[in-house]
């Protein structure tokens, strides 16, 4: 990571936890690894993130319902989810640090870099035939990116046979091959390459032996599989037809050292979509392209986002990609788009002997429905909407603001609320004005230290409109509605003001955008 794009980082987390944000769990203990928080602020911001997510899937799509099922689940359903035996990432130490890696992100990590080496070679290249270069035929015929092409090819070639075989050994041989070095010890000094787990576990019920044994679900999606038929039953859902859910997962990750990027107590939003065996490949791509607007028109930059195809497929995909976003820490995977064929929905079957299976009536025929689901963590969101929205500003004056440019409907406020003197009947007329708005507009009411101050407090905490009461509202009834972005005042009609704010900050208008 560059120092620049780190700097910000720490400041973007140093931000969250003084604001009230993100806090380390259980901090007075010294917290616990990979566990946060949400403050009253970022509860306010998660919840906005869930609706517009809720809405967007639930409202606008007809035939998508939702769901909330339990984190617990009888333990045969990882035994037929493939988590029991196959949910593993491959880890190793770097015995000099100390520090626990997963072998298959020092590896993409190192085909990243050798990417970047092309894109040098391509700029340099750009520069010195300026109009006339053709970027095709130069990466095609120059001989060093010819070279790192052949080498990013067989590293790949060789990370899916290894991954797809399971084979620790021929992992651990990739990482010599490459030269990979601990990025913090700058040793290569590593211990083999094992599997390790990633659920965890714990008993139900007074008796701890194996039959006890339960696990906390690591991904949200089998509550959705287990109860398909329930849902299409009692909702007569007709294919192709989508569940929807919002749910806390658990992993226990073994790299775990970047904020709420990687926890190992999360939340995701998943919506499986069953589609006619056949079809899935049609829907793959129509879930891409909406979900991609989806992100876009939050407005944090079309430029921000990415697909990323996966050459190594999971067990149970015919197809999967990413949504990247540019975090902090780099391009890295917000969102998971995969075509999960009927691998989910004919274990349960097999496991449970239950038939879950769809009768089609038009044509006359029971199967097994295929599977396209997208799946987004709620705490990558919140990550990608904290740090593009994190600004700091030099302004004209030569002071500094740190402005959090949230986008208008997601922000935990939408208003602050400001009698300009806490004299003169100037607080009661604004109590008056956030008593009619508190019921449509998350309200913020100060009025506390000089104005210019406060202003500065509702900009760090991204709220998009400061409400000005002075001693002209008494005269004629206006107000200066405040732009947290632009800093610019408007005056305007107190009875305006309502339908101009809610007119800014609804998630029903972003909805209509999409
Ligand atoms: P990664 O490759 O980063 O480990 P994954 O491919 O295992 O992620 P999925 O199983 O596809 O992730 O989960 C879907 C989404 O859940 C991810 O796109 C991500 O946004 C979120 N997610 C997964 N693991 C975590 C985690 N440990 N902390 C926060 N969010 C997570």
């Amino acid at each position: 990571m560059a120092a620049q794009e780190d700097n910000i980082f720490k400041n973007v987390i140093s931000h969250a936890k003084e604001y009230g944000f993100i806090f380390p769990s259980s901090e007075i203990y010294d917290g616990l690894s990979a566990v946060y928080d949400y403050g009253q602020n970022g509860a306010e911001l998660k919840n906005n993130i869930k609706e517009y997510w809720w809405k967007f899937m639930t409202l606008l799509h007809e035939n998508i319902v939702g769901i909330d099922a339990a984190i617990f689940m009888h333990p045969t359903t990882w035994k037929a989810s493939g988590h029991v035996d196959a949910f593993s990432d491959p880890m190793l130490d770097n015995k000099d640090s100390k520090k626990r890696y997963r072998a298959d992100v020092l590896i993409e990590d190192a085909i990243a870099k050798m990417e970047e080496k092309i894109e040098k070679e391509v700029e340099k290249a750009a520069k010195r035939f300026g109009e006339s270069f053709d970027k095709e035929k130069f990466v095609t015929t120059n001989p060093r990116t010819l070279e790192y092409q052949k080498k990013i090819d067989d590293t790949n070639a060789r990370l899916k046979t290894a991954t797809s075989n399971a084979d620790m050994a021929a992992m651990k041989q990739i990482i010599i091959d490459l030269d990979i070095a601990d990025p913090v010890s700058g040793t290569k000094n590593w211990t083999d390459v094992r599997q390790f787990n990633l659920m965890f576990s714990t008993e139900m019920g007074s008796v701890a032996d194996d039959a006890n044994k339960i696990y906390l679900r690591p991904e949200t999606a089998q509550g959705i599989f287990v109860n398909f038929l329930n849902v299409q039953k009692t909702g007569r859902m007709k294919i192709p037809f989508g569940i929807a859910q919002i749910g806390k997962a658990f992993r226990n990750e073994i790299v775990a050292r970047q904020f709420i990027f990687r926890m190992r107590e999360f939340e995701q939003m998943e919506m499986q979509f069953f589609v006619k065996p056949g079809e899935e490949m049609q829907w793959y791509e129509y879930w891409k392209e909406k979900r991609m607007r989806w992100h876009q028109t939050l407005g944090l930059g079309a430029e921000n986002y990415r697909f990323h195809d996966h050459l190594n497929l999971a067990h149970y995909a015919n197809a999967a990609c990413d949504i990247q976003f540019n975090f902090p820490i780099g391009f890295k995977e917000l969102e998971g788009i995969h075509s999960r064929t009927d691998f989910d929905l004919k274990n349960h079957e097999k496991y449970s002997g239950k038939k879950l299976q769809y009768f089609d009536s038009e044509e006359n025929q029971s199967y097994i429905p295929y599977v396209v689901e997208t799946s987004v963590g709620l705490d990558r969101m919140f990550l990608s909407i904290l740090s593009k929205s994190y600004t700091e500003e030099k302004l004209e004056d030569g002071s500094d603001r740190v402005v959090l440019r949230i986008p208008a409907p997601l922000a935990p406020h939408k208003v602050a609320v400001l009698p300009l003197m806490k004299k003169d009947g100037l607080p009661e007329k604004a109590m008056e004005i956030m008593n009619e708005l508190k019921f449509d507009l998350n309200c913020f009411y100060e009025e506390k230290d000089a104005i210019g101050r406060r202003y500065r407090r509702q900009d760090a905490i991204g709220t998009p409109y400061c409400v000005t009461v002075d001693h002209q509202t008494l005269e004629d009834n206006t107000v200066t509605i405040r732009d947290r972005d632009t800093m610019k005042q408007e005056r305007v009609k107190i009875s305006d003001v309502k339908a101009q704010l809610i007119d800014a900050c609804s998630i029903n208008n972003l909805l209509r955008k999409i």
